[in-house]
């Protein structure tokens, strides 16, 4: 990432809104804008399979589920937050991940400029890819800034996104646990 250019393109972007640039408080918000997308925004430069370590593991073959996982991500469209929570849950094929590497994908495919529908497959996408489950579902609820604060001015209105894969897909009773777990 191009911090200098972060760090210019702040500064144009105050300028073009007005805002003295040499007022007290603001003298260091390009600088720390900067360093703040870099954090944010850092996921676009990791991979969340290397994240997503392997266990062989046969014992298992309930439901795995990985619940209020806290979520924050950019909105593409608007360059502003949306907050909230994701769900993850699988059926393992021999295969299993600590739940943390759960969460660490999560944080990875968040910390990226996303919009909510792609970050729920792109979370599935890759459970499925790396585990190989007999199944998966990820929902996700966030609120959208930009449809709090802008446009709609909806305050608290919670978009939900969902994604099921393999059994859950087929078998509505195997989804209806899930999600009687996750709704309980
Ligand atoms: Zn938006």
């Amino acid at each position: 990432m191009d911090k200098k250019r972060i760090e210019n393109a702040i500064q144009s972007l105050l300028e073009a809104l007005g805002v003295g640039l040499k007022q007290k408080d603001i003298v260091a918000t390009s600088k720390r804008v900067a360093q703040m997308y870099e954090e944010i925004l850092s996921g676009q430069f990791k991979d969340p399979k290397k994240e997503l370590e392997v266990i062989l593991e046969q014992k298992h073959d309930e439901i795995i589920l990985l619940k209020d996982i806290p979520l924050y991500s950019i909105c593409e469209h608007h360059l502003l937050p949306f907050i909230g929570k994701a769900h993850v849950a699988y059926i393992p094929d021999n295969r299993i991940t600590g739940l943390s590497k759960i969460a660490r994908v999560v944080e990875i495919l968040s910390r990226r400029l996303q919009v909510q529908e792609r970050l729920t497959t792109q979370i599935a996408d890759v459970i499925m890819e790396k585990l190989k489950p007999k199944g998966v579902m990820v929902i996700i609820e966030a609120e959208h800034l930009c449809m709090s604060m802008r446009g709609v001015k909806k305050p608290g209105t919670i978009t939900t996104t969902s994604v099921v894969r393999g059994v859950f897909r087929v078998n509505q009773k195997t989804r209806q646990e899930a999600l009687s777990l996750i709704y309980k």
